[in-house]
């Protein structure tokens, strides 16, 4: 049985052109890009170049690119870094953020450090002006906000928070995750004003293991992995080559058509689950990226149904799953209203360039049937 994977949220499969490119680096790789010789400044200019393709993807500098293990090292350096390096800082962000930033700022919290959460409101949105009233009480501030949210896909208006901070708060600073935002919407400096800027590598069809972050000039942390003077002396470790080397490929060959197929898609399963009674979309159809689709079936668990679908072949997702494999109701829909149960009987579809539609129709029929079955039959075993 063929399986189809709609977890890309979770991590998407690695393009074909970067599987190519770094399996003939893996084959001649030799030397640590820190050596003078000649295999060492081979490996630096593909550092070069992967920042130069990332820079020129989201109009920065080159040396504003710093790369990291992936999303929540970067995350956990904007975060700590700047309770270390910023005198009596203070955090604003949300409760619908990924597990990284909210852990990280626990973390600061424990170390003395001040954070307000912002309630959210519809499909996970802040209201600015909540934003305002604090930053006027708290100018040495960092807002730390997710910009695709990775369970519903849902967009928070970035560029109008950006602008705020940057016309009225200059003393205050704004982190963008936008790790399930880069390569579906427009994450260039000039549109979203931020100060800092976090991605990984494995949501974008490149490596696991590799990410980055982009601190603008003049607003460097102190480095949180101390070593042998990489990044400029603010993240030490050799750096992982092949992974930069996948991500400078995925940036510099970024292209709309995928953005075209996945909406295709996304329509196709919104307008059929439309059609199943009691569903209910927790993704704001409207203002989503288009690759990430959640949805509560009343009556249905999602663990069950989750299940069930991957023993048919079908890959999808329930909220976030904590390390012993038991399903917790996501915190990102509790934080947007709905109650335990309802959490509980969501489910993620994600999918990308490479999911074909025929795939998306067999999927789903199956789901049509598996949700009937499972309010039949609630207490059906697996
Ligand atoms: N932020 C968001 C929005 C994510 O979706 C993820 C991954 O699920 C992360 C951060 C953490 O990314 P990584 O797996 O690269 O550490």
């Amino acid at each position: 049985m063929k399986k189809v994977y709609l977890d890309w949220a979770a991590s998407a499969p690695v393009k074909k052109d970067v599987q190519k490119l770094v399996c003939d680096f893996l084959t001649h790789d030799i030397g640590n890009p820190s050596s003078i010789h000649e295999f060492g400044r081979n490996e630096r200019k593909i550092i070069d170049d992967a920042k130069l393709a990332i820079a020129n993807w989201l109009n920065i500098e080159p040396r504003e690119v710093y790369f990291t293990s992936g999303a929540t090292e970067s995350i956990n350096w904007v975060i700590q870094g700047f309770g270390a390096t910023v005198k009596d800082s203070f955090f604003i962000s949300t409760p619908a953020e990924h597990k990284a930033t909210l852990a990280a700022l626990e973390f600061c919290q424990w170390m003395g450090a001040k954070i307000e959460l912002l309630p959210v409101y519809k499909f996970g949105r802040i209201d600015i002006s909540h934003l305002d009233q604090l930053l006027a009480k708290h100018p040495n501030t960092l807002v730390s906000i997710i910009y695709a949210n990775n369970e519903t896909g849902n967009i928070e208006n970035i560029s109008e928070i950006g602008l705020l901070i940057n016309k009225k708060y200059p003393q205050a600073r704004l982190h963008i995750d936008a790790t399930q935002a880069l390569g579906w919407l427009d994450c260039s400096q000039n549109n979203l004003h931020f100060h800092y800027l976090t991605g990984s590598g494995h949501k974008l069809g490149a490596l696991k293991g590799i990410g980055f972050l982009i601190m603008k000039k003049g607003y460097e942390l102190s480095g949180l992995i101390h070593g042998g003077g990489q990044e400029f002396d603010l993240r030490g470790g050799t750096e992982n080559v092949a992974g930069i080397l996948s991500l400078g490929l995925v940036a510099k060959n970024y292209s709309e058509n995928q953005k075209q197929h996945v909406e295709r898609l996304n329509k196709l399963i919104m307008e059929k689950i439309k059609k199943i009674p009691f569903a209910s979309f927790n993704t704001d159809l409207q203002n989503s990226t288009k690759h990430i689709l959640n949805i509560s079936f009343s009556e249905v668990n999602a663990e069950a149904l989750t299940m069930r679908l991957d023993m048919l072949g079908y890959a999808v997702s329930t909220g976030a799953a904590c390390s012993s494999g038991a399903i917790n109701a996501s915190h990102v829909l509790i934080a947007m209203g709905l109650d335990e149960k309802q959490a509980k009987e969501s489910i993620r579809i994600s999918f990308g360039h490479d999911t074909k539609e025929n795939e998306i129709k067999q999927f789903l029929d199956v789901l049509i049937k598996e949700v009937d079955r499972l309010r039949q039959f609630p207490n059906e075993r697996v």
